[in-house]
């Protein structure tokens, strides 16, 4: 692992400066504690990630920042006595003891709290003190304390807490439903005085004992229940248009609310989803033949995507070009879907005159899989480690992944870095050579002479990964489609194939709040405003085409059903099989039920099952992030072209063997 000493420094300017932490004691504090001690060693590579991690008995550690938020917010001082309600693994009461006199920490679960005292000893903090019970009713016995932090969620604040706070201490607690709560800062002000304010919206595991929930999580007895509502998935169910089967002409007539705008961005909430796919073709088909959509550009390769193009639009194969998408990830582009869709536009486009004709293009304009081979290959003849830590990293080439320490590992190879020069070097070929230099028209020489010129940036920032080349990929391909309709003139109109986490606005999601991200969602957005729609598809279980790492071979994998805290089971505990969610009026109940961030599964042409939570889900709010959202239950792997087995080599005629 790169050094934690760094990976702290990062974490704190990055998750906790920049989102408004400034008490010195607190920044320093988070600077010393080793998080990666305080998780499970399989979980250590994610220790500096701002999320919160499992560390057993379901329960969690805190996301830094919220550690962060809560100290600063009941102004921990030296001198201070503190309580912790919640210790879990220790963490929060580490940073506590490096600014407070003395901290009383309590945790229901016997052996998280064994754990903790432990942890606390090794590691030198002797001022802090775990005890094992139910701390909802506070520790009476130790008050009063200046400061109380509860780490868990019920449906009121615990009258005994408060009046545990010494005068002038603070009573930091989330408060609400079972997924959502505030976080309330109780400051008391004098011997039956006591103030309170809202220091935003938080999820917490929730607070069981006497002055909290039942065992269950459910609320306690002496809680009055709410009236009843609608439940939020029974809410889906009421919104959501059911939907035929995807062949069923009136499937994709469903969307045709959207067919009036320019941009029309159709998701995927993988890379490796039949239905993902055979959806998106039955729109495309329908849009380009009733709609006069023009354009249809993906998340491939330019010179790849040029090929199919050209037996779409009925042009002859450009001489001693590669059949296109032959690299990994194969299944992407060369499977039956597309296949199908190739026929299908090629059909509608044979009468049409060649400036009305549909075309096919690639947004990731320069190369991309082809460039991340031409890495691999090199580096494992020169360097075979610093090419496994390659291997390992392109298979993160995804915002959502919290996997930071593979980027960091990556810098920090020697090898790796000696091998930069002759990588983009290497990359510039196979981008001259892929792009040919005869007949691709104006246009098409305008956009590779564009590729060419800027290439040499692009591959410096590829090679060492991380949220710039993720912006500069998600910028390109923007500008892409915008070179695109530019071209089409004033009436062109455009359907966009991308995954979920290029299409969905990233200001809606972890990417664009966290981590400054942006994608082709969001620029689209931003420029073509209410004329464009960005949809997207997600599922709850069934099965995915996806490899294990990079360049591995691609495996039918059983897709996990979804967590019981993201918007996929809300989905399915709809219980409509399919369906539309129109998301377009942000007033309407559905949206407004909806906005309170959730989890939202995010699988790329890599699925890791095993670290399903840390790799795939991220935060996302879903009515913000999409204009509407398309839902299949159970779906199935997308098939490559040559059968449902993994393919070994294709017939090498034009475009894929067809
Ligand atoms: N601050 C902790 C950390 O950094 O690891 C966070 C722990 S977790 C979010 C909350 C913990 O509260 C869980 O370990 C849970 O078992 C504990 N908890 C829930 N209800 C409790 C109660 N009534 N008394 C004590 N601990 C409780």
């Amino acid at each position: 692992m790169t050094d934690p000493k760094q990976l702290r420094e990062r974490m704190v300017s990055r998750h906790l400066e920049a989102r408004g932490i400034r008490n010195p004691d607190v920044l320093a504090a988070m600077r010393e504690v080793p998080r990666e001690r305080f998780v499970p060693e399989a979980m250590a590579e994610f220790a500096y990630e701002d999320g919160p991690l499992p560390i057993g008995e379901e329960q969690t550690i805190s996301q830094p920042y919220i550690v962060a938020l809560m100290i600063e917010a009941a102004d921990v001082s030296p001198g201070d006595r503190v309580l912790e309600v919640g210790a879990g693994s220790g963490y929060a009461a580490a940073i506590l003891s490096l600014i407070a006199d003395e901290v009383f920490a309590i945790e229901r679960h016997e052996s998280l709290a064994r754990e903790a005292q432990r942890r606390l000893l090794e590691l030198g903090y002797t001022n802090a003190v775990v005890m094992a019970g139910d701390g909802s009713g506070g520790m009476p016995e130790q008050a009063p304390f200046d400061a109380i932090l509860v780490a868990a969620g019920g449906d009121e604040v615990p009258e005994p807490l408060k009046a545990q706070l010494a005068i002038g201490g603070k009573l930091i607690v989330p408060v609400g439903g079972e997924d959502m709560q505030s976080l309330c800062c109780i400051t008391r002000t004098g011997e039956n005085e006591w103030t309170e304010h809202d220091l935003g919206r938080v999820r917490f595991v929730p607070l069981i004992g006497k002055h909290g929930r039942y065992e269950d999580g459910s609320r306690s007895a002496t809680n009055h229940q709410p009236a009843r509502r609608l439940s939020l998935p029974e809410c889906v169910a009421e919104a959501a248009v059911p939907l035929p089967d995807i062949d069923d002409p009136d499937f994709a007539a469903a969307f045709d609310r959207f067919a009036d705008k320019r941009v029309v961005l159709l998701g995927e909430a993988s890379h490796g989803t039949h239905e993902f796919y055979a959806a998106r073709a039955a729109i495309t088909r329908r849009f380009v033949e009733k709609y006069g959509f023009t354009i249809v550009a993906a998340e491939a390769d330019w010179p790849d995507a040029a090929s199919l193009d050209r037996y779409i639009r009925h042009q002859p194969p450009r001489e001693g070009a590669p059949a296109p998408f032959e690299r990994f990830p194969t299944w992407m582009w060369r499977n039956t879907v597309i296949a199908q869709l190739g026929h299908d536009l090629r059909a509608i486009n044979a009468g049409r005159d060649p400036d009305k004709m549909a075309g096919f293009y690639g947004l990731d304009i320069y190369n991309m899989s082809g460039s991340i081979e031409a890495v691999l290959a090199y580096l494992d003849e020169n360097d075979p480690e610093a090419a496994k830590v390659a291997r390992e990293r392109y298979g993160c080439l995804t915002p959502w992944q919290a996997d930071p320490a593979t980027y960091g590992r990556a810098a920090m190879t020697k090898g790796y870095a000696e091998c930069e020069h002759l990588v983009i070097e290497q990359c510039r070929d196979l981008l001259l050579r892929a792009l040919g230099d005869e007949d691709s028209g104006l246009f098409g020489a305008a956009m590779n002479a564009r590729l060419v010129a800027s290439a040499e940036r692009y591959y410096r920032i590829m090679y060492y990964g991380g949220a710039e080349s993720w912006n500069l990929r998600d910028s390109h391909m923007a500008e892409t489609l915008d070179h695109l309709l530019d071209h089409g003139g004033p009436d062109a109109k455009a359907i966009v194939w991308a995954h979920n986490s290029h299409i969905g606005d990233a200001r809606a999601t972890e990417m664009g709040e966290v981590r400054g991200e942006h994608n082709i969602g969001q620029l689209v957005r931003e420029r073509w405003g209410d004329e464009s729609a960005l949809i997207g598809f997600g599922t709850h279980t069934g099965t995915v085409s996806a490899a294990d790492d990079w360049d591995s071979p691609r495996k039918v994998k059983r897709v996990l059903p979804s967590r019981s805290d993201s918007y996929e089971r809300v989905c399915h505990d709809s219980g409509v099989p399919r369906f539309l969610l129109d998301l377009t009026d942000r007033d309407s109940t559905v949206c407004r039920r909806l906005a309170e961030p959730r989890l939202e599964r995010f699988i790329g042409v890599i699925y890791r099952p095993e670290t399903e939570r840390w790799s795939h889900y991220s935060d996302a709010v879903l009515p913000e992030q999409f204009d509407a959202y398309a839902w299949f239950d159970e779906t199935r792997a997308l098939e490559p072209l040559g059968g449902p087995e993994p393919e070994t080599g294709l017939p090498d005629t034009y475009p894929f063997g067809m």
